[in-house]
């Protein structure tokens, strides 16, 4: 997906990169593509007829191309001109998608004690992470830089909202929803398929998903990618849920001594989150699943449990920087492992 990103921003002139963004090409037997957040995105439908399915398509497509524009972290469009108001010390009214994420992040991080903190764009920004193109190559930010953004402590808590308009106490937040914003999506975008009448389908951005209902007389059935190349295990779908994960593995930057510096902060230290190479959750919602899994990242492999345990997520799988895997009990009463009883069992406190 990030190679996608990349080939069409080398490659394709502007406009036909925005047709791209912006194109849903069916593809039998009910499913569609969309290229949202520099990621491929994939809505299948069940027992419902095509009409139904591609009217709902239609409503997908203007949803996502309007969140891809409202949410870019650093593409001119609302939260730019949110974060320019911020940093200006002003008021600005804004859309009622990026109240919410602002909402929900702030109960996230109140909750994660700091370490889900989407008002470090700043931070994300000097570490060069705004952009679709990875590796980024070169060294590290000063870490003088580094200080002094850290020093005038941004969080999402210093937003006040009021009747639709935004407000930052504090002119350093500058909200960057790239740990949440897909998590929100695919949320938004099961609510449209609902209203609809489809009750059964599986919005699948890269492996960070959310399904409900059936496919046919079946469970909606993934796969869990392993970090280190291949297949960790599978699951099957129970109701309603969302799967995401977030990797320190993807995404960094490397300097000329191949030393990596992967993209989840801490927002503590400024620097990269170290020693857990990836974890996948399963919850009721996508935006906090999207939100835990980059939360749990940074908490790292001691502290991981009891940053779950007040966010309510008790199924998590893990893989560490040595490749160790662990999981929670009731993950592991859900997931198929490749390699069966590679899992360490981990209660959440
Ligand atoms: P994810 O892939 O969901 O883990 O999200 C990673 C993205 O979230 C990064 O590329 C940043 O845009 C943003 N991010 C990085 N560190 C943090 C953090 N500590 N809290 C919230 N968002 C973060
Ligand atoms: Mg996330």
């Amino acid at each position: 997906m990030t190679l996608w990103a990349a080939l069409t921003r080398r490659y394709l002139p502007a406009g036909l990169l925005a047709m791209l963004l912006t194109a849903c090409h069916e593809k039998p037997p009910l499913s569609a593509e969309y290229f949202v957040f520099g990621t491929l995105l994939e809505v299948s439908v069940a027992g419902v007829d095509r009409r139904t399915a591609k009217q709902a398509y239609a409503a997908l497509q203007q949803a996502f191309q309007q969140m891809h524009r409202d949410w870019h972290a650093w593409e001119p469009g609302a939260l730019m001109d949110v974060n320019q108001a911020f940093a200006r010390g002003q008021r600005i009214q804004t859309q009622s998608g990026i109240i919410a994420l602002i909402r929900q992040s702030q109960d996230i991080e109140r909750r994660t004690a700091g370490r889900f903190n989407p008002a470090i764009g700043g931070l994300i920004g000097l570490w060069g992470f705004h952009t679709s193109e990875f590796p980024v190559i070169g060294p590290p930010p000063r870490s003088a830089d580094i200080e002094a953004l850290l020093k005038r402590k941004p969080s999402t808590l210093d937003i006040e909202i009021n009747d639709g308009q935004v407000f930052s106490v504090n002119s350093s937040v500058q909200l960057d929803f790239g740990g949440i914003a897909k998590g929100y999506a695919v949320d938004l975008a099961r609510q449209i398929l609902l209203d609809h009448g489809i009750n059964d389908a599986i919005i699948n951005a890269g492996g960070d998903l959310r399904a409900f209902g059936q496919n046919g007389q079946r469970p909606w059935r993934i796969a869990i990618r392993n970090p280190l190349g291949g297949v960790l295990g599978s699951l099957e779908i129970s109701g309603d849920e969302a799967v995401f994960t977030s990797g320190n593995y993807e995404r960094y930057r490397q300097d000329d001594k191949q030393q990596r510096y992967p993209h989840i902060i801490d927002p503590r230290t400024g620097y990269p989150a170290s020693g857990v190479l990836a974890v996948t959750i399963i919850a009721d919602e996508g935006a906090l699943a999207d939100a835990a899994a980059t939360a749990l990242v940074v908490a790292g492999l001691t502290e991981w449990p009891e940053v779950a345990a007040p966010l309510g997520i008790d199924k998590v799988l893990l893989t560490d920087e040595k490749g160790r895997v662990f999981a929670t009990p009731a993950m592991l009463e859900r997931v198929e492992l490749t390699d069966p009883g590679s899992a360490v069992a981990i209660q959440i406190p």
